[in-house]
């Protein structure tokens, strides 16, 4: 059984169709920035359960996801149609190993994410974590339409806060977007223009790298990554890079 704990919506926010954030009072445990709970709704007598990134800094309180809506999937229209006042089930604990807890102090890291994979770094960029890890830090945040580029303003307080430590770049697959690079992630890093555009490099001796997101942009960066020699982190043996899959 899992350690469902009922959990009331206390802000919604609609970035635009079909994207939101919502925000839940909920009696979770501690986690570690970078973890997911799974939140669910009881559908025609059956609790639907999916895993979410946590967007909010451990400690802190409402606790928010970041998702999109997937027109056939169960869960998530309901979701998006939620208000404040409703309530969902969450997972008491949070799960996961997408965190800094085991990775190795280097220069630069590099935190890559498509859509909604935003998020998870969101509650790690306000987190103590890769202030103390890194000297530099990198979000790319790849999204077919401008419009999808969420939480603007958090990302500039974040910079605010570590001057000359943050750079933040969108990356916009189908449409031009002022001050976005223009395609996606894989294209903009194969061609070198990313770091160009940064001039910092990816290389195993200075780079930790994030990945988050669909499954396509995580196969082809782990191969671009890979071709470089950097390998995958891991607890037990410590490498360069580490990776979550919404799907
Ligand atoms: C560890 C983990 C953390 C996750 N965290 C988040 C998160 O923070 N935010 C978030 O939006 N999603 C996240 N996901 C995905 C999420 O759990 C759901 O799968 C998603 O919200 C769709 O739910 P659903 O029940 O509507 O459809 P599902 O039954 O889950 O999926 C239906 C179909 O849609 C595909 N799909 C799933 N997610 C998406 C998507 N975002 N865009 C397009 N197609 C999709 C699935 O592969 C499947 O083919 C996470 C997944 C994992 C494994």
């Amino acid at each position: 059984m899992r350690d469902w704990v009922e959990a009331r919506v206390v802000g919604k926010h609609r970035w635009n169709e079909g994207l939101y954030s919502l925000r839940f009072e909920a009696p979770i445990a501690d986690f570690v920035a970078g973890q997911y709970i799974k939140v669910a709704l009881d559908i025609q007598g059956e609790r639907v359960g999916r895993p979410y990134s946590l967007v909010n800094a451990p400690g802190e309180q409402p606790i928010e996801i970041f998702f999109n809506e997937v027109p056939q999937g169960p869960l998530t229209p309901p979701l998006s149609a939620l208000n404040p006042g409703d309530r969902v089930w969450v997972t008491a604990t949070a799960s996961g190993i997408f965190t800094l807890e085991t990775v190795q102090p280097t220069r630069d890291l590099w935190m890559l994410a498509t859509g909604t994979g935003l998020g998870v770094y969101l509650s790690i960029l306000r987190s103590p974590d890769p202030w103390r890890l890194f000297e530099r830090v990198v979000l790319v945040h790849g999204v077919r339409q401008g419009a999808d580029l969420a939480y603007g303003e958090t990302l500039a307080a974040i910079a605010n806060s570590h001057p000359g430590r943050f750079t933040r770049v969108a990356a916009v697959s189908r449409e031009p977007w002022p001050q976005a690079l223009p395609g996606r992630i894989t294209d903009l890093l194969t061609s070198g223009e990313l770091e160009r555009h940064l001039g910092l490099t990816i290389a195993p001796a200075t780079s930790h790298v994030m990945l988050c997101g669909n499954s396509a942009m995580i196969k082809d960066v782990q191969e671009i990554l890979e071709a470089r020699g950097l390998v995958r982190h891991r607890r037990q043996a410590p490498g360069h890079y580490t990776t979550e899959q919404y799907h």
